[in-house]
């Protein structure tokens, strides 16, 4: 095996650099991922056991990818290669150590959907509003606080904030998760920390063991994860991270950049190398990219070059609505060669909230375009398929009280909350299956519902006693529950459509989840030599779809356009690709402050450094926010202002709409990013303010927006203000503009700054 092959004198140099601290910054597409392979490659060829080496990857997606390239290279001798995420690696090492860590060895992983129902019943105790505090909110801080730095962890909240929220519930959350039996996401990088602080012999075998530790996409680590490199390495002090502080996109998870932009100082001796050769992108679009980020704050200067052709230039598209700029854009795709020359499989189309993918999933149908929507965790959280990791989950561990009260009603056995609390004890959280036979043998439950139990609890044991794979005994379940003709009844007899529809998919779900399963088997026979029908199979399973990340699709369909978010996209690449909602309130998303901004730039960045031969953005002029009648005006995007025709082609209108944003409007916000709900909470549960019903305010509070003030909009130029209205995100400004004439704005948008301050100054940061 040739490890040097297909690298350039720079790549070559990092995948040959000497024993230590190796890190490697360099943008996009310079191949960093590649580098990162090969030097493993070049460690097993230098004779390193595959077991002594721990390669980290930041999707599932991306280690399976990895670990196919290892097995192609090497087969057999890749065998025992530790290849995975930072929370599958973790995962790994609890469950081996399961003892010392203080868990239990059958421990099960909640999914996020489990958690969050946690949280939602830890606030409903505590008679804390959900409206007020978004629970994926809390749970997203609750998990924030065990992730972060000692610092940030003994941090006051401030007072109403989601922090407080978080911190309130938290030990009845904990409480729960220890009687399931359960650690949620963040435990799993918390708790090896901990385990390894209260037993250095544990960490010692690691350290040992563990002889060089490889990082993909370091510059999105969280403090637990750059500390666990820091704590395990320090044996043999071989890091070798790879990274672009212009990919940064999960500071709002708690990622911190300054981990990788420290690395040498907290690496003693590092070595940094660089590489400056984009091989993916065409000179359009690479000038476009690095356009984007020329532009923003703190960042490592850094230079690429392509030698690929300039291409087609990149085009934004202006359209009237979302449907129309769903339908312009796969127009574009199609005419650039995708579904033809380009196969659908190499294309892929980007949002920034997945609600935005209905209308695209909607154009491609009626185009008859193959599709498939990158979702991952979202797939877990599918009711179904829930239902049927409960039953598997229970089959393994039948104290799991959780699972139980999950699957007891479903399908309906007249065994609801009621008929339940007949069962329940005191002193138990939900119903395990020993206090449903203790209420059978006490005859606390009679009739239809009791014999509905017996049945239950004796089709569990004999599942249980089955010899049998994942995918035999989902198929099992879906058979001898009743599970599967429950879902068939309600297609075929369900009066309402809505009903027939939603039993429809859910037999999807079912099928896709057996899929899953099979492959899982394939999987762990080749490369773990695990029997799938041994109960470690079982538990495998189960922890693999717990683990599943945003990027990490099922049943990874090949030949169909892929739709997914921005922030799924990272590390991949596509032939043709298409940005969608590239405007203001979704990128830069509506509630992003100073701080933020950043980050929102290097999504952009991101976005269109997937592309290697053709880029297509857009932004549609009405967008509907989810769900609600009213729809709001909005304007491109700031990231693009100012851009010549020679980095970008403009087709459509892109002059702001003259509509006004109804009042009060927020922009959309989707269920699964939560970041501006914490200070949307704040402002919904600070106490209410007494409405003056005519305020008097000062010029001077108004700051440099009164009437009278002069100020410059970015496309419009000099003008006075003669009105302001509304308060809050409604507020609008009438405009007398020098050349463009009268103009109301609303001035949390508007890219106007005080005249006085030049173009860039201030951009209405004062409101
Ligand atoms: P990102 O920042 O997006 O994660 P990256 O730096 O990890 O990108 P890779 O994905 O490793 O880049 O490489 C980008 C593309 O360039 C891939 O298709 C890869 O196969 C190709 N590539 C990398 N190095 C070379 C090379 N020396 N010769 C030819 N192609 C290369
Ligand atoms: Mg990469």
């Amino acid at each position: 095996m040739d490890y040097l092959e297909n690298l350039n004198p720079q790549q070559k140099e990092a995948v040959l650099a000497p024993p230590g601290a190796n890190l490697v910054l360099a943008g996009a597409g310079s191949g960093k991922t590649r580098v990162l392979v090969h030097r493993v490659l070049r460690l097993l060829d230098d004779g390193m056991a595959p077991n002594r080496i721990l390669a980290i990857t930041f999707t599932n997606k991306a280690a399976g990818e990895m670990r196919e390239r290892l097995f192609a290279s090497l087969g057999e001798g890749a065998k025992g290669i530790w290849v995975g995420t930072f929370h599958a690696v973790c995962a790994r090492i609890l469950r081996a150590e399961a003892e010392a860590a203080g868990l239990s060895p059958g421990f099960t992983i909640f999914s996020r959907g489990e958690c969050l129902t946690l949280v939602k019943r830890c606030m409903a105790a505590a008679n804390i509003s959900e409206e007020r505090y978004p629970p994926r909110s809390v749970l997203d801080q609750v998990g924030r606080r065990k992730t972060s730095s000692a610092e940030a962890e003994d941090a006051e909240p401030a007072p109403f904030s989601i922090d407080a929220t978080a911190l309130k519930i938290t030990p009845a959350y904990e409480r729960a998760l220890r009687e399931a039996g359960a650690v949620d996401f963040d435990d799993l990088l918390a708790r090896p920390l901990q385990m390894f602080r209260r037993h250095p012999e544990v960490l010692r075998k690691y350290q040992e063991r563990f002889e060089e530790i490889l990082v993909d996409e370091y510059q999105d680590t969280n403090p637990a994860q750059d500390e666990l490199v820091a704590v395990l390495s320090r044996a043999h002090g071989r890091v070798f991270a790879v990274g672009d502080d212009d990919q940064g996109i999960y500071g709002w998870r708690g990622a911190r950049v300054e981990n990788i932009l420290d690395f040498e100082r907290r690496f003693a001796g590092a070595r940094v190398f660089r590489l400056e050769e984009n091989y993916r992108s065409s000179g359009a679009i690479l000038g476009l990219a690095s356009r984007i980020m020329g532009e923003a704050g703190a960042r490592h200067e850094k230079r690429l070059f392509t030698r690929k052709p300039q291409g087609e230039a990149v085009c934004y598209l202006a359209a009237a609505n979302a449907e129309e700029e769903a339908e312009a854009v796969l127009k574009r795709l199609i005419e650039s060669g995708a579904g033809g020359e380009i196969p659908w499989g190499d294309t892929a189309v980007f949002y920034r909230i997945n609600t935005q993918s209905r209308a695209l999933e909607e154009a491609a149908r009626r185009r008859g375009i193959p599709y498939q929507v990158v979702k991952g965790q979202r797939f877990f959280d599918r009711a179904e398929v829930q239902d049927l990791a409960a039953y598997l989950r229970l089959l393994i561990r039948p104290d799991d009280g959780a699972a139980f009260s999950r699957i007891v009603n479903r399908p309906p056995r007249g065994l609801g909350p009621e008929r339940l609390k007949a069962i329940a004890r005191e002193d138990a959280p939900g119903v395990t299956t020993a206090a449903a036979e203790a209420a059978l043998d006490e005859g606390r439950l009679r009739g239809n519902a009791a014999e509905n139990l017996r049945l239950l609890l004796d089709t569990l044991k004999a599942l249980a006693s089955l010899r049998a794979g994942p995918a035999r005994l989902i198929e099992e379940v879906l058979e001898r529950t009743g599970y599967r003709a429950w879902m068939e009844g309600a297609v075929r007899g369900s009066a309402s459509a809505e009903r027939r529809r939603a039993a429809a998919r859910a037999m999807e779900g079912a099928k896709e989840f057996i899929a899953a399963a099979r492959a899982f088997e394939a999987r762990i026979i080749e490369e773990e030599g695990v029997s799938p029908e041994s109960d470690e199979a079982r538990t495998l399973f189960l922890e693999e779809l717990a683990l599943m990340g945003e990027a990490d699709e099922l049943s990874g369909e090949s030949g169909a356009l892929s739709l997914m978010t921005l922030h799924a996209a990272k590390g991949l690449e596509f032939a043709a690709v298409g940005v969608v909602g590239v405007q203001e309130g979704l990128i830069p998303h509506g509630r992003s402050k100073d701080a933020s901004l950043d980050e929102e730039r290097r999504l952009l960045y991101v976005g269109v450094t997937r592309a290697k031969r053709f880029l297509c953005l857009s932004w549609a002029k009405e967008r509907r926010p989810d769900g609600k009648k009213d729809s709001w005006a909005t304007q491109s995007s700031r990231f693009l202002d100012g851009l010549g025709s020679e980095l970008i082609k403009r087709v459509g209108d892109h002059a702001p709409p003259q509509r006004r944003a109804p009042r009060g409007f927020r922009a959309p916000r989707d269920a699964g990013d939560s970041r501006y709900a914490d200070i949307l909470a704040q402002e919904k549960a600070a106490p209410p303010r007494k409405e003056k019903s005519a305020p008097a305010v000062s010029p001077a509070a108004l700051g440099p927006f009164a009437p009278g003030a002069r100020v410059r909009h970015k496309k419009f130029g000099l003008g006075v203000i003669r009105a302001r209205e509304g308060t809050g995100d409604g507020t609008t400004v009438s405009v007398e503009f020098e050349n463009a004439g009268p103009r109301k704005l609303v001035l949390k948008y508007a890219p106007l700054s005080p005249a006085d301050e030049g173009v860039d100054g201030g951009e209405n940061r004062a409101v």
